[in-house]
């Protein structure tokens, strides 16, 4: 029995659920910039750009790329960087890609972009619709850019053309990256491995977007906690396989994984604090072939979803205690838990969070959603965290990417609006990438950073 995993939530509807629910056009904004000059400026260089960032985003819609397989995307991306005036250096932990622009003094600024696609079928019937395929796992899988990665790469290098044309409206260093792996996980984690904040300036602080099915036009922004934390592994009951027909000459690990998989929910329900968020999925489990063969192991894989260091722990010691439990009750050897991949809570710096609000309320007006740190980030995750966990404030953004009139439709016919990772997800390119361009270049340009150490 197969069921795959490995299910991803991202911005979208959690946004909906939780950004909107929350909904307030901030008040008070003090000493914020006046954008309005560069604002005018960044709309017409973007009229300008915008043709070719769309052809580039078709044209990796059409090619999409799994994670740590970006070679074809990262190369496309490395030459706009180049051609932009950056300092480009690939291959970055796997496939990643630095690019580099000095512009005086100042503070080192990061922004970045994912770049990897899903194993799945598109389904969107979208003109430039990807037929690619790829290898997954050992296995042959159609891909798509259904997490609208597309559109990220195609945001970073309008973000490079207009900070390289704006020289003269801000000042310091900035560190563009495109990252591979988002999805699994493990790119972020990857590209500091090989030497990301040591082999080239040190970012003071950063910034991200993500584009996901809110209304065009939404710029959302979330103080403090924006994201869940996630962990996943690969749990395998070790039994002794035999004739289906002589059980007690075996050691079964089939009821071992199905105790298991009842058993370890517990956690959640008897061992957590009620209103505490903690989500404690299975994704898979592998195990047999026929119903006559009491096979040697199972493979049970699990994903934890935590908001705070103490449920994260209090999942993955519990996974682990109910693993080793079931596995004692089998007669069985202690099971084998492997750690698959994982990343902590995306932590948006409240100064910048603020200050943003201020600077971008003027520019997006009632599209600019803001949540305070005290509402509920998402359940999905993002593995940007890594670079804040490595000591780089940031604030990351949502996109919205629907167009209105298709969101009034689907609701109009009590359908849901397909969300990130469905077959059907297309947001609309232009809103999303030119407002991700808008609110990362001008938030630059208006000064949006940290409180001074
Ligand atoms: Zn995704
Ligand atoms: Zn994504």
């Amino acid at each position: 029995m197969t069921v795959m995993g490995r299910k991803r939530v991202t911005l979208s509807r959690f946004i909906i659920g939780g950004y909107l629910a929350v909904l307030s056009v901030p008040t008070g904004a003090q000493a914020a910039p006046d954008l309005t000059a560069a604002n005018a400026r960044l709309t017409a260089l973007l009229d300008k750009n915008y043709p070719a960032l769309e052809a580039l985003y078709k044209d990796l819609h059409q090619h999409p790329e799994l994670g740590m397989q970006e070679v074809r995307t990262a190369g496309i991306l490395a030459q706009h960087l180049r051609k932009a005036g950056f300092t480009v250096t690939e291959k970055v932990g796997g496939t990643g890609v630095v690019g580099i622009l000095k512009n005086g003094e100042g503070p080192t600024i990061l922004v970045r972009a994912d770049m990897d696609a899903l194993p799945m079928e598109e389904k969107t019937g979208l003109a430039w619709s990807s037929k690619a395929r790829a290898t997954y796992e050992g296995k042959d899988v159609p891909v798509m850019h259904a997490c609208g990665h597309d559109t990220h790469v195609a945001y970073l290098v309008g973000v490079a053309q207009a900070l390289s044309a704006m020289r003269d409206s801000w000042s310091g260093t900035v560190v563009l990256i495109g990252q591979p792996a988002e999805e699994p996980l493990v790119g972020a984690r990857a590209m500091l491995d090989d030497g990301l904040f040591t082999r080239f300036p040190k970012p003071d602080f950063g910034f991200a977007a993500h584009v996901s099915n809110l209304p065009a036009g939404v710029v959302a922004i979330k103080a403090g906690a924006g994201s869940s934390a996630s962990d996943s592994y690969s749990i395998t009951f070790h039994g002794r396989g035999g004739h289906g027909s002589m059980p007690a000459a075996t050691i079964d690990p089939i009821p071992i994984a199905a105790r298991f998989v009842t058993d370890t929910q517990v956690v959640i329900s008897r061992e957590k604090d009620p209103a505490a968020f903690g989500v404690l999925t299975i994704g898979a489990i592998n195990a047999g072939s026929a119903p006559n063969i009491i096979p040697d192991s199972a493979e049970v894989k699990v994903n934890l979803r935590s908001q705070s260091p103490e449920v994260r722990k209090l999942l993955q010691d519990g996974t682990a205690r109910v693993a080793k439990s079931a596995a004692a009750m089998g007669k069985a050897p202690e099971p084998t838990i492997r750690y698959l991949s994982g990343t902590g809570v995306l932590t948006n710096d409240e100064v910048m969070a603020n200050a943003a609000v201020a600077a971008l309320t003027p520019v997006f007006g009632k599209g600019l959603v803001f949540a305070p740190a005290s509402a509920a980030p998402m359940s999905g995750s993002e593995d940007y965290s890594e670079f804040v966990d490595a000591g780089v404030p940031s604030l990351f953004f949502g996109i919205g990417g629907y167009d209105p009139a298709v969101l009034a439709d689907l609701k109009a016919k009590g359908e849901p609006a397909p969300t990130n990772h469905s077959p059907f997800f297309a947001p609309k390119a232009e809103p999303a990438i030119r407002n991700a361009v808008t609110a990362i270049v001008l938030s630059i340009v208006g000064g949006v950073r940290p409180a001074a150490k």
